[in-house]
């Protein structure tokens, strides 16, 4: 039964679109409206919503995959700084949850410890410095 549903949506995604990096921002904003949305009860709000959302499918289902793929190199080429900006922060949020980032008191050159393994000497891989810090 599984294997039959799977195979049937096998079937029809075949030679679809799909999901690509413009798709997931569209989906994105699409339920962060929606969700906004709840609280403002906002016609042209829920609209956009709506409008983003059904963008979003519509391409993951089309299967002109030459147009789809331009839309997305469009949108690549426009968003490169804010996404790169995006990943460094989210990748630094991430990084914070188990490590501690120390700025060497010698040559400012950033170190990461792990966190948790209590007061810890702490080498500067470039000027060979070396301070203790609790981690
Ligand atoms: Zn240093």
């Amino acid at each position: 039964m599984l294997a039959k549903i799977r195979n049937s949506l096998c079937n029809f995604m075949r030679g679809r679109y799909g999901l690509d990096t413009l798709g997931n921002f569209l989906l994105i904003i699409g339920v962060i409206l929606a969700f906004i949305n709840l609280f403002l009860g906002n016609t042209v709000v829920c609209l956009c919503a709506w409008l983003m959302l059904v963008i979003a499918y519509a391409r993951m289902f089309s299967k002109k995959y030459e147009k789809r793929n331009a839309e997305n190199v469009w949108f690549l080429e426009r968003t490169t700084r804010i996404r790169e900006w995006l990943n460094k922060h989210l990748a630094r949020i991430r990084i914070r949850r188990t490590h501690h980032i120390y700025t060497c008191p010698g040559c400012k050159q950033k170190i990461k410890i792990p966190k948790g393994k209590g007061e810890v000497t702490i080498t500067c891989p470039k000027c060979r410095i070396e301070f203790t810090k609790k981690s």
